[in-house]
């Protein structure tokens, strides 16, 4: 068994609170990250206690849903709320940072972000970001990696194109199925 690296560990976890968004837009979670230790983590939505745009639907001004509070600035709060320090930390985050959120990972002090998936990255949110000294990486989560039942999946298909090899007489269409299955069971890492 392989042992899962920090920064899949991290974007792993980043991805399991981006499932308790509550805005259907789009769903992104942010995990703050110090010494390798996860210090506090965050999903979009509503302010505590209000309604949910799950609920009640998305309250759009100009193209943006407003009712949220973003992954990252959730995260950074609930460092503030229980007095965490957040300077020379690290955050993972689903999607790129957006502008506000860009400007108040700079303001907290975070020196790193890791995110999955580029989102509209922002030209002045890049620009920030290279003024402040804040490094941006790019990190891909490994579904595989968090796939606990991956092994008996790769298993199954196998068996399956074993069984079609012997089955069939297209050839081409199995060595595609073959090649296909074994693109997806392969580690991107
Ligand atoms: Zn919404
Ligand atoms: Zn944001």
């Amino acid at each position: 068994m392989e042992r899962i690296s920090w920064d899949q560990y991290f974007m792993a976890q980043s991805h399991l609170l981006a499932l308790r968004s509550t805005c259907t837009r789009l769903m992104v979670g942010a995990t703050i990250v110090r010494d390798k230790r996860i210090i506090a983590g965050g999903y979009n939505g509503s302010v505590s206690g209000s309604v949910h745009c799950i609920d009640d639907g998305c309250y759009v001004i100009d193209g943006h849903c407003v009712r949220t509070v973003h992954a990252e600035a959730n995260a950074l709060l609930q460092c503030a709320k229980f007095g965490v320090p957040t300077d020379n930390a690290d955050i993972y985050v689903t999607h790129y940072p957006c502008l506000q959120c860009c400007k108040q990972i700079i303001q907290s002090g975070i020196k790193t972000v890791y995110y999955a998936e580029d989102y509209r990255n922002h030209e002045y949110a890049i620009q920030l970001f290279n003024e402040a000294g804040v490094t941006t990486k790019k990190v891909e989560l490994d579904y595989l990696a968090v796939d606990t039942k991956y092994q008996e999946k790769n298993k199954f298909v196998k068996t399956l194109i074993d069984e079609l090899e012997h089955t069939s007489n297209d050839y081409h269409t199995v060595e595609k199925l073959k090649n296909e299955a074994e693109k997806l069971f392969t580690s991107s890492k």
